[in-house]
């Protein structure tokens, strides 16, 4: 007798999800109701099954039919309502009374089956009440920066919005040039964001404030419900601060520099939000600014921790008084310490290092200053330094030929032998937990650039392979060593800007 495989149920598609809106059930103040506006003739050009997989979605179900309908808005999918939701900002350190989502529309919420709820995100789908002068639209330059940067990000361990599918339509948008239109459908447990929370706080709101804050707790701190309502909110606020604050420090130690960290663009959960002119950085320069649009560097690699604690500033002021000024100001006065000790554990693991010694700053200061007057690659370095032995030459000159000054370097890895015989390390359990920890591939801007440019000629290979190779940046990928190559010269011309 044929033994038959078991049975397995198709998998579901986009209208089979388990589909609520929380968010919907807010107040009509939180949002406006808005339908999208269909991009014309649209098709896909990218479809992420990592993303897929979270909200349990059919792998293939971006070429199901009744996917591209149901995303572009030209149906309605059962149990989901459209809104953009509502919220101000500090932009450039500027206030600005009123903002939101000008070109996003939620679409819903999915449960998984382990649970968690994920928001469904439109990101270009036609204007709202809050477009100002803007067109509610995405080109398919952002959203394959944005597709991109979010799921490097994951794979780089660190906490992000991602990304489900890049829809792309001929429809033409007016930017610097014409270009054409495309829809990105973005995912995060919530959108809220520090903005939010000040909307309500400029507007003396203080109900529907306290409703916001009562809503993001429940769905997304409810370890804090324990608490008397007394002290939660405080906990709370400090728990956006920690969150914060540790998110700096992996930003600074994997190189990224996001490039518009205005109080609307951080998120309450502490993920990574709204890619848009942020840039890895390729020599390693602390002074590094992505955004073309910040003439004044307000938004440099550098400056990113400071601007993390005065966006907590603002929204600790905006919280008011559902935090009291003493919480407040004692969450901030932790900030530095979370910061300063997760940079420190971050750059001593980049090291390998498992012990701590009072010279351990001094050494990756020293490191770092070499680099920059070398103008070493940031990613380079680290991962050539991953697979040093003091006892291989070759591995020694591996890592001297990323500086220029050999002679320094080499006094460098004098000092670091010294320090790793001082613990004992052994060279082959320390090269694996460094290459884990020291990614082999960032988002270059070149790599990016690339993929856009083949993109706009419809195709889509450099996509799909940065996206193999990102979601898994500290393994070997050796058809694509040429990712992991120090920019060429073109990429020296490449300018992003607030623009998207
Ligand atoms: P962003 O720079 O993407 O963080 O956006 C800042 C603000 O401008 C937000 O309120 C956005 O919703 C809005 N915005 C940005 N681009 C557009 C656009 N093309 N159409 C409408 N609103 C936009
Ligand atoms: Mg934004």
């Amino acid at each position: 007798m044929i033994e038959l495989p078991p049975y397995l149920p198709p998998m579901p598609a986009l209208d089979d999800l388990n589909w609520t809106n929380s968010f919907a059930r807010l107040p009509e103040a939180f949002y406006q109701r808005v339908r999208p506006i269909p991009l014309p003739d649209p098709y896909v050009v990218a479809f992420n099954p990592d993303a897929a997989a979270l909200i349990g979605l059919d792998p293939d179900a971006g070429s199901a039919p009744g996917f591209l309908s149901g995303i572009n808005g030209s149906r309605d999918i059962p149990g989901t309502h459209h809104l953009a939701a509502i919220y101000a900002g500090h932009q450039f350190g500027t206030w600005v009374p009123q903002l939101g989502d000008g070109r996003a529309i939620l679409l819903g919420e999915v449960t998984n089956d382990r649970g968690e709820r994920w928001e469904l995100q439109l990101k270009g789908a036609g204007p709202t009440r809050f477009s100002r002068m803007g067109d509610g639209r995405a080109v398919l330059r952002s959203t394959i920066r944005e597709y991109l940067a979010s799921e490097a990000m994951h794979g780089l361990g660190i906490p992000t919005t991602r990304a489900l599918t890049i829809i792309g339509s001929d429809f033409p948008v007016y930017r610097e040039r014409t270009e054409t239109a495309a829809l990105l459908v973005r995912m995060a447990p919530t959108h809220v964001r520090f903005g939010s929370f000040e909307l309500f706080a400029a507007r003396r709101q203080h109900d529907e404030q306290r409703q916001l804050a009562e809503y993001v707790i429940a769905n997304h701190f409810p370890h804090l419900l324990a608490l008397p309502e007394t002290t939660r909110f405080g906990a709370w606020y400090a728990e956006v601060v920690d969150r914060t604050a540790r998110l700096m420090a992996q930003w600074t130690a994997v190189g990224f520099a996001h490039g518009v960290m205005n109080t609307d663009n951080m998120s309450i959960t502490g993920l990574t939000l709204d890619y848009g002119p942020y840039g890895w950085l390729d020599a390693y320069d602390p002074g590094y600014i992505c955004n073309h649009s910040d003439h004044t560097g307000r938004y440099a690699f550098d400056q990113q921790p400071m601007i993390g604690l005065w966006n907590c500033a603002r929204l600790g002021e905006a919280l008011h008084p559902l935090v009291s000024e003493d919480a407040a100001v004692a969450a901030l006065a932790r900030y530095r310490t979370t910061f300063e000790q997760a940079i420190g554990d971050a750059l001593r693991a980049k090291l390998g290092l498992t012990t701590i010694e009072p010279a351990d700053a001094a050494l990756v200061t020293t490191l770092l200053e070499l680099m920059q007057q070398d103008g070493a690659d940031y990613t380079r370095t680290f991962r050539a330094l991953s697979r040093f032995d003091p006892e291989h030459v070759a591995s020694r000159d591996a890592f001297t030929a990323e500086l220029r000054d050999h002679l320094a370097a080499d006094a460098w890895l004098g000092h670091y032998t010294a320090r790793l015989a001082r613990e004992g390390s052994d060279p082959s359990t320390r090269h694996a937990r460094m290459l884990r920890t020291n990614p082999k591939y960032v988002l270059r801007n070149w790599l990016a650039q690339d993929a856009i440019v083949n993109a706009e000629t419809r195709n889509y290979d450099r996509i799909t392979e940065l996206w193999q190779v990102l979601r898994a940046p500290n393994d070997e990928h050796p058809a694509y060593e040429h990712f992991a190559a120090r920019p060429p010269a073109w990429a020296a011309a490449i300018e992003v800007s607030c623009s998207s």
